[in-house]
């Protein structure tokens, strides 16, 4: 799979040592990687199965992979109907 240099980072926040924080690019062929701290004011494909970018806000930063509010207020939805499901177990289904 060929991924062309100008690309929407598709990021996932994760850790480097104990608590310093990146956001780096999940896609194949890509290392591009920045600070948690400069993410905001950048835009992110979004992790909810659709194809959107989304423009990093301070919510988002809390994320650990960004969705836009569409994908969101679909996953509250599913949330509400698998309740009854305990948290760990619908995480592995997202
Ligand atoms: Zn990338
Ligand atoms: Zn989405």
């Amino acid at each position: 799979m060929k991924v062309k240099n100008k690309h929407v980072h598709k990021y996932e926040k994760t850790k480097i040592g104990d608590n310093y924080e990146v956001y780096k690019c999940a896609l194949p062929g890509c290392t591009h990687y920045i600070a948690a701290t400069l993410i905001i004011g950048r835009l992110s494909l979004c992790w909810g199965g659709c194809q959107n970018a989304v423009l990093m806000d301070n919510s988002l930063s809390k994320m650990k992979r960004p969705i836009c509010d569409d994908c969101k207020e679909l996953r509250r939805k599913q949330r509400e109907l698998l309740r009854s499901i305990p948290e760990e177990t619908t995480n592995e289904m997202l």
